[in-house]
């Protein structure tokens, strides 16, 4: 159920509606919207009924919410969730790009590309350091090590820091120095994850599952929210197909899809969707002109040489070939890159 107050509405007048809400073992989600305060009620609903809150000061409308995900949906925010980070933000009409390699490999290895990407004028820096690998005696990242090494870099460059968080045992250590936690595709229904998460105030990053279709994907955002964290990034990665010229394939219908039933932001990682580095750059134009809000695209200094996922990296070169094309694309569908610098060639 969502209960729509006016914009204005006294505080006095909210929190009567949420205690009736709690009164009713249910839990009220107050989400401020330009025209409406929406407040959503997730838990047993079943014995709250609509007008228990129509005769309330301030209530103009109650709804039933049709949809199985209630907090992401649009029903109950009609506007884009745009996700403030400070000097920039993700969603609306901004164009994120975050990139960098596959895992950090060593010390020298990451600061190399965070100095390549700095320079151009990437705001975040993407590196694994807890990788899940299909075979367990592929390189399984550096763990606490690598953490150490993005925690150094982000001083020494000021980028944000996008990294992956396999585990709940981890998430503490990994949410001290992500600006953005990310959960992977293979980890995308992993719920007791989700919930926890959901209970940091660091911004999320969903990753869609290998086989997961969009409802899978919203729901798994919906664990994120229903614990109180708001911010969440939804990712389109490539799906397993019958097709196998490429790594995976990247669906993207999904990105209308989400945009016209979720607020939620939505980027496409064409390097994981593809899986090869020279489609990459055609992948990410086509996710940018679909209305995409961003990509993230890995990116290494000496692709032959990454411990991970070398074959779909970018060098630093290509990188600023395929920026430059997605500048230009940018201003065609009525969005903004954002640089710390302007320093792309053409
Ligand atoms: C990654 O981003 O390096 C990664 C492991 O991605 P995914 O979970 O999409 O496979
Ligand atoms: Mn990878």
């Amino acid at each position: 159920m969502l209960i729509l107050m006016e914009l204005k509405s006294p505080r006095a007048d909210i929190e009567k509606v949420k205690e009736k809400i709690i009164a009713n073992e249910c839990t009220p989600h107050e989400i401020p919207g330009s025209r409406k305060l929406a407040i959503g009620i997730t838990g047993p609903s079943g014995k709250l009924t609509i007008e228990d809150f129509l005769g309330m000061n301030s209530v103009d409308e109650v709804l039933r919410v049709s949809k199985p995900y209630k907090l992401v949906g649009r029903e109950m925010k009609p506007d884009d969730t745009i996700i403030d980070f400070g000097d920039t933000s993700i969603g609306g009409d901004v164009l994120t790009v975050i990139a960098g390699p596959c895992s950090v490999e060593s010390r020298d290895q990451i600061f190399d590309i965070a100095g390549s990407l700095k320079e151009l004028g990437i705001k975040f820096l993407r590196a694994g350091a807890y990788k899940p690998r299909t075979s367990p005696y592929s390189f399984q990242g550096l763990k606490e090590k690598g953490i150490e090494y993005l925690a150094d870099v982000k001083k020494e460059f000021g980028m944000k820091i996008v990294t992956e968080v396999k585990d709940a045992q981890t998430l503490p250590l990994i949410s001290k120095v992500a600006d953005i936690v990310q959960v992977g595709a293979r980890n995308m229904q992993n719920f007791s994850l989700l919930e926890e998460v959901g209970k940091i105030e660091n911004p999320v990053l969903l990753k869609r599952g290998l086989a997961a279709k969009m409802d899978d994907l919203l729901m798994s955002a919906e664990y994120i929210l229903s614990q109180g964290n708001y911010n969440v990034i939804l990712c389109e990665r490539g799906i397993r197909t019958f097709e196998t010229h490429t790594r995976n394939t990247l669906d993207l219908n999904i990105v209308p899809a989400v945009k016209k039933h979720s607020h939620l932001p939505i980027i496409v990682d064409p390097s994981h969707g593809v899986g090869i580095w020279d489609k990459v750059t055609p992948m990410a134009m086509a996710a940018v002109a679909c209305g995409a809000n961003g990509l993230m695209i890995e990116v290494h200094p000496h692709p032959a040489e990454a411990l991970s996922d070398g074959f779909q990296s970018l060098t630093v070169n290509n990188f600023k070939i395929l920026l430059g094309k997605i500048e230009k694309l940018a201003s065609v569908v009525n969005k903004k890159m954002d640089y710390a610098a302007l320093q792309v060639t053409h």
